[in-house]
């Protein structure tokens, strides 16, 4: 079901004046790459290290932390609320005048001299509202039943813009077969690797169709895109636990007693009888006996165990989506497409993504704040 709209009419609002462009926002720009494998962004970093989330959300939302204060004076309950982040802009939104319409969907842009004309579907057979400025906020594909449909990115494709293909990101893998479904349920954290690529690290979550947990969300943008160049499948190693091939090696070389004792310390029990399976070892083997082959299989399969995933859970499990309107044909400072004056783009549309953990919001939000502000400071211009 389509809710809502998020097509502002800027004339009605009385932002405050355009600022000069932050230097986060300039430095995730020009990184375009760099958003994309966010431990290399240094920019990037520095928006997370504002944590807690009310800096990045709530500043960003409202402008200033002073505007956050007066507002919880006058409603000292306001962040105690699970919804608080929506609460705040619907309330902030209402005392600045905008006017939100449901069930309304914009099926058509026209640039015309100096307004757009935006074309709704809605209850009454469809409507027309002209406005100088224009912020498309019509988000991906992922999980279409929230409205995000993609229509967002035709509108686009219709005005001219780049669209770089558009990709499930943040999806589960799946398996078929389902080598590991004995497994599901179990769930550690582990480093995954995509050679040459990415390194992520976190929670793994071994699932009846396949692998989830951020590790793998996080990494699984690659597999996708592997997928869709329709050459090799993106190879993925899993190293179960903190310590390496060297570490691991010393440990069964050394080790005394039998062998699933060193594995059941490091990783669930039902793991290590799977890893000992698949290396032909019996559990109960005495690690005396452990001959060299052996050893190094097992070494591997500890370190470097290829998942063997085969596809993904696609857009209907995806956080979030990759690809969208290039963000060269977009001016950092005020989010207007160098297309098309008078339209700005904000969000997941845009041609970036980031990891769990934040960083989709973060964007959403920044990007909003500047297309605002953008959109604000041409209709005072
Ligand atoms: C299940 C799930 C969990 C997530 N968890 C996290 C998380 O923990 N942390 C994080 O950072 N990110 C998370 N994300 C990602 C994050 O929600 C998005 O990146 C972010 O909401 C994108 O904001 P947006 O405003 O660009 O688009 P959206 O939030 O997708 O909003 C787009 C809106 O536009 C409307 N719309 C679309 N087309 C039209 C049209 N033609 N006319 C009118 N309206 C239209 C849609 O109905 C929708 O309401 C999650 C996403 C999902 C799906």
């Amino acid at each position: 079901m389509r809710k809502l709209i998020l097509l502002f009419i800027l004339a009605a609002l009385p932002l405050t004046a355009q600022q000069p462009p932050s230097p986060v926002m300039m430095a995730l720009f020009k990184n375009e790459k760099g958003f994309k494998d966010p431990a290399k962004n240094a920019a990037l970093q520095e928006l997370l290290a504002k944590k807690p989330a009310l800096d990045i959300y709530e500043t960003a939302a409202l402008g200033t932390a002073e505007a956050l204060e007066k507002m919880l004076r006058a409603d000292p309950e306001a962040l105690q609320r699970p919804n608080r982040f929506g609460w705040t802009l619907l309330h902030l939104a209402a005392r600045k005048g905008v006017e939100r319409r449901f069930e309304a969907l914009v099926d058509r842009l026209e640039p015309g001299t100096d307004r757009w004309t935006v074309h709704l579907k809605d209850d009454e057979g469809g409507t027309e509202i002209a406005a100088r400025s224009v912020i498309i906020a019509t988000g991906g594909l992922s999980l279409p039943g929230t409205g995000s449909d993609g229509l967002g990115f035709e509108l686009m494709r219709r005005l001219g813009h780049t669209l770089h293909p558009p990709y499930p990101a943040l999806t589960p893998l799946i398996a078929d077969p389902p080598r590991h479904a004995a497994l599901a349920g179990i769930s550690l954290d582990v480093t995954l690797t995509a050679p040459r690529l990415l390194t992520t690290q976190g929670g793994f979550l071994f699932t009846h169709r396949g692998y989830s947990g951020p590790a793998v969300l996080d990494i699984s943008h690659l597999a996708v895109r592997s997928k869709m160049a329709g050459g090799p499948p993106q190879p993925l190693l899993v190293q179960w636990t903190t310590d390496g091939p060297d570490a691991w090696d010393e440990r069964l070389r050394t080790g005394a007693g039998i062998v699933i004792t060193p594995l059941r310390r490091s990783i669930p029990e039902r793991l290590a009888e799977a890893l000992l399976t698949e290396a032909a070892i019996h559990p109960g083997r005495p690690l005396h006996q452990l001959r060299r082959e052996e050893r190094r299989r097992l070494v591997d399969l500890l370190t470097r165990y290829p998942l063997p995933w085969t596809g993904d859970e696609g857009y209907r499990k995806a956080e979030v989506t990759g690809g969208g309107v290039a963000l060269s044909e977009i001016d950092p400072r005020t989010l207007e497409s160098r297309r098309h004056p008078g339209l700005f783009l904000c969000g997941e549309i845009l041609d970036a993504f980031g990891p769990i953990g934040g960083h989709n919001f973060a964007w959403a939000w920044a990007t909003g704040r500047a297309a605002g502000r953008g959109a604000a400071g041409r209709i005072q211009s």
